[in-house]
């Protein structure tokens, strides 16, 4: 391929090279399908400003996708083996643009710091099972970030992009909600991946806009509470949280929330209010 995009074959080899066996628990399943690519780059509408945020580049697929469209990626990759030879797949593919990466070896969940100019998108095809709190670790750490591009599993884009009201509204959806405005940006099949995961992805954006009056932490503590007794409405759900189901009652009403009513039914600014309503006496 011309372009310097991997596909099946190159994919096999590299991974060959490292002797490589994709481990599930980190998620390594690598794409190569070029049109993929290109399709996620399009999508993430990555400007020649853009400093991106790559999380798990793996063999380097995603990563020569966006180095000719950004100014600059940092890619932030846990397994050694594969950080070490994406300096090598970059250079043997793309010498003109090599200078542009910068790679970090390192646990994206426990980054605290990143060198170079502060991203200013994320686009990554993410470890399935650690999606969702690296993309909300990620977006707190980095208020530089403006927006979003991930590729997770199909349940998990629903989930992030649901609104109140339906099935799928959850933890994920009021905390991503909390940063910004997102949406589903379209579906992938499995077979553009190696090995072939036995689920579809999908693929979600995020535009960050302000947050709701209130504290972060405060609102998520009450999140966590309301979704934790699903079944319940929030009166009843609350009450460890308040301190007892009349304290619960208490604060919803000075909310302005009907103490029946359930967790899935509040938006994230509804929790934030919350959030912020006095502590009443049990
Ligand atoms: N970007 C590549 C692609 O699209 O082909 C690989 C994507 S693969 C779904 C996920 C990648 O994330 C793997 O390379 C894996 O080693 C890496 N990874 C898993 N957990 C990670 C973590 N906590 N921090 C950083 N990278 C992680």
């Amino acid at each position: 391929q011309t372009d310097g995009l991997l596909g099946p074959a190159v994919i096999r080899d590299l991974a060959q090279q490292l002797d490589l066996r994709p481990t599930k628990s980190l998620g390594q399943n690598f794409l190569h399908d070029a049109n993929t690519i290109r399709r996620i780059v399009r999508t993430a509408a990555v400007r020649p400003d853009d400093v991106v945020l790559e999380v798990g580049p793996g063999l380097g697929s995603l990563t020569l996708g966006l180095l000719p469209a950004a100014a600059r990626v940092t890619a932030v990759e846990i397994d050694p083996r594969l950080a070490s030879l994406l300096p090598v797949t970059v250079g043997d593919r793309r010498p003109d643009l090599a200078d542009r990466l910068t790679i970090v070896e390192g646990d994206a969940l426990r980054v605290t710091d990143l060198p170079g100019p502060p991203p200013t998108a994320l686009v990554a095809n993410l470890p399935y099972n650690v999606a969702v709190p690296v993309l909300l670790h990620l977006l707190e750490l980095l208020p530089s970030l403006d927006r979003a591009l991930i590729l997770v599993q199909a349940e998990v884009a629903e989930r992030l992009a649901a609104g109140p009201g339906t099935s799928a509204y959850g933890v994920p959806s009021v905390k991503a909600a909390w940063y910004g405005e997102v949406r589903r940006a379209g579906t992938v099949g499995r077979r553009v991946f190696w090995p072939e995961p036995n689920v579809d992805s999908g693929l979600v954006g995020l535009v960050r806009r302000p947050p709701p009056p209130g504290d972060r932490r405060a609102t998520f503590a009450v999140v966590d509470a309301a979704f934790g007794m699903r079944r319940k409405g929030l009166r009843a759900a609350l009450a460890r949280w308040a301190g007892s189901p009349a304290a619960a009652e208490a604060r919803l009403r000075a909310a302005g929330i009907d103490p029946s009513a359930r967790g899935e039914q509040l938006s994230v600014t509804d929790f934030a209010r919350l959030a912020a309503t006095d502590p009443v006496l049990p």
